[in-house]
């Protein structure tokens, strides 16, 4: 398969509060579809960040009584802190009131839509929900109250800006019905497509500077107005790309938006509406690309209770509060369990309820009892029968140049070069023995099914796919049992001692191709099972449990202490 340039973007949050799970659930996603593109030998660009210039960080500056700015640098630093705390292997991170290449880039953006005519001043009334940054119409509130704040929106009459969607409803509509833009999962494409036919009403882009309090990128020529802040901050996609350099377009433009084979987006439902109809306006009317592919989760509760927007930042009972800190639950339980509760437990379709139970028993169950007990154990058989050193059975091409870079000193996962799964590692490789004829086969369909599956955004297939390894590989031990082949081999059974080197063959082959298929998922506990399985000398390292279980009365005591030790 001839490698792809990937572009792909995860939205930019607020900031005006704290990160939350339902970031990182987003995050995380992203960063898998990046690391298995890499892995394939794709060219891969992953973008995160943050959209400082939202009215409501000024309110909740003002609540805080800091400065707006003050309250934009805390809360960024943070979100661009999971980076670490996720293990996140995002390329870029755009901030949109400090980065330099964002305010040219908006405004390169607006002159685009201005010299196509697009852009008009009107008189208007409107209700506005600040929580949400947008207008509704009577018909869309709630008893007269915004549906997703329960809050009365603001009267706003002025002379704003603005853009003239009506124009390309057609167009949006073939695009997207024709799949050249595919929104995913069919149902959100639906819900986009039937949106359109509804009929699209022009939209302001603007407000005047004093409703702004003046924060926010003034509107090229016209000082009285600030755009919209949903302008500007769906520009991050590609002025990060300094679409917004004078002159022709920039190298990095035509790179990765305009020469790119997928321009993804991973969006949460909520604002499904601005990346699949606005944006993709906005971008007809500057005569530029649109996304080839948009991405749609839904969301999560936490212990069966919304993830309020308002009460992120507010007072809560600490359990509360720590269930719902994605930091908070790396400290305690380590960034391999979030991540890969987040990717197994999270369907494709429909909210889902995350407790830290839950976390715990998927973690202890896959990760410390399968593949952490399946690790452990064939290190420790190819210590006890073969002094640690063992000739692994025929691999994928490119199995060991991974393992090495995967379990180096630095751990450094690699990012290209990636196994390709055509040949055999190297011809001189064991024949796998015919009793492993079924791990063999997961094995060889691994990497079909977690592509399939990732070109779907089915996470959880994908997951499901890799850990089919673990469990075939456990039976296998079970089946061929080294046990009893190694007491036959010591009573002077030379056929039992030959078989005992190829089940062990296979067994260390499975665990190796393991590492390599499930690292875009949980990349930390790949790099210590790479480290665990490759034989740098001739020898593997002494065995060391990968992930132990977690001990939910010491989990919790560890969190408490620490508590309690930032409060002192
Ligand atoms: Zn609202």
């Amino acid at each position: 398969m001839t490698a792809q340039r990937v572009y792909l973007s995860t939205t930019i949050p607020y900031v005006n509060s704290r990160a939350h799970i339902g970031h990182a659930l987003e995050l995380v996603q992203a960063d898998v579809l990046a690391r298995h593109h890499r892995r394939i030998g794709d060219e891969v660009r992953l973008q995160s960040g943050t959209d400082d210039n939202s009215l409501k960080n000024v309110l909740a500056a003002e609540a805080a009584g800091i400065s707006t700015r003050a309250l934009v640098n805390r809360n960024a630093s943070e979100f661009a802190g999971l980076r670490e705390h996720l293990s996140l292997s995002f390329d870029d991170f755009i901030r949109t009131s400090s980065d330099p290449r964002h305010r040219p880039g908006v405004e390169r953006l607006w002159r685009a839509c201005a010299a196509s005519g697009d852009l008009y001043r009107k008189t208007y009334r409107g209700l506005y929900c600040v929580g949400c940054e947008q207008f509704y119409t009577d018909a869309e509130l709630d008893a007269g109250t915004c549906p997703d704040h329960g809050t009365p929106p603001q009267l706003v009459a002025e002379e704003n800006w603005f853009f003239r969607l009506s124009k390309y409803a057609d167009q949006l509509h073939a695009e997207i019905s024709s799949g050249r833009l595919r929104i995913e999962p069919a149902s959100r494409r639906n819900e986009v497509l039937g949106f359109i036919a509804g009929g699209l009403a022009d939209f302001s882009v603007s407000r005047s500077v004093a409703r702004a309090r003046g924060w926010g990128i003034e509107v090229p020529g016209d000082p009285s107005q600030v755009i919209y802040v949903w302008w500007d901050a769906l520009g991050n996609y590609i002025t990060s790309l300094n679409y917004g350099s004078p002159g022709e377009r920039s190298a990095e433009y035509q790179r990765w938006w305009a020469g790119a084979d997928q321009r993804t987006h991973v969006v949460g439902r909520g604002v499904l509406r601005f990346h699949a109809v606005y944006w993709p306006a906005i971008l007809l009317s500057a005569g530029e690309p649109l996304p080839t592919e948009i991405f749609v989760h839904d969301y999560l509760t936490v212990d069966g209770r919304k993830i309020s927007k308002s009460s992120a930042g507010g007072v809560e009972d600490g359990s509360a509060a720590e269930s719902r800190d994605p930091v908070a639950l790396v400290s305690t339980y380590g960034p391999d369990a979030l991540r890969w509760w987040l990717l197994r437990e999270v369907p494709r379709v429909g909210d889902t309820d995350f407790t830290v139970d839950k976390l715990v028993a998927r973690a202890n169950e896959d990760l410390a009892n399968g593949l952490g007990n399946l690790v452990n154990r064939v290190v420790s058989l190819v210590h006890s029968y073969r002094n640690g050193a063992v000739r692994p059975c025929a691999r994928p091409a490119g199995t060991s140049r991974w393992l090495a870079a995967a379990a180096g000193p630095d751990h450094g996962a690699p990012d290209h070069g990636a196994p390709d799964h055509g040949a055999p590692d190297h011809g001189a490789a064991p024949e796998w023995p015919a009793d492993a004829a079924e791990l063999r086969e997961t094995i060889q369909r691994t990497p079909g099914a977690v592509r399939t599956a990732l070109a779907r955004f089915d996470f959880r297939a994908a997951a499901a796919a890799v850990f089919e390894i673990v469990e075939q590989a456990n039976r296998y031990v079970e089946i061929a049992a080294p046990w009893h082949l190694a007491r036959a081999e010591r009573a002077g059974d030379t056929a039992a001692g030959a078989r005992l080197d190829e089940v062990l063959g296979a067994l260390i082959a499975a665990c190796q191709v393991l590492a390599a298929e499930i690292w875009p998922f949980v990349p930390d506990l790949a790099a210590r099972v790479a480290a665990a399985c490759h034989d740098f000398d001739g020898t593997l390292p002494r065995p060391q449990p990968v992930f132990p279980r977690i001990d939910t009365v010491e989990a919790s005591l560890g969190a408490r202490q620490a508590k309690v030790s930032e409060v002192a």
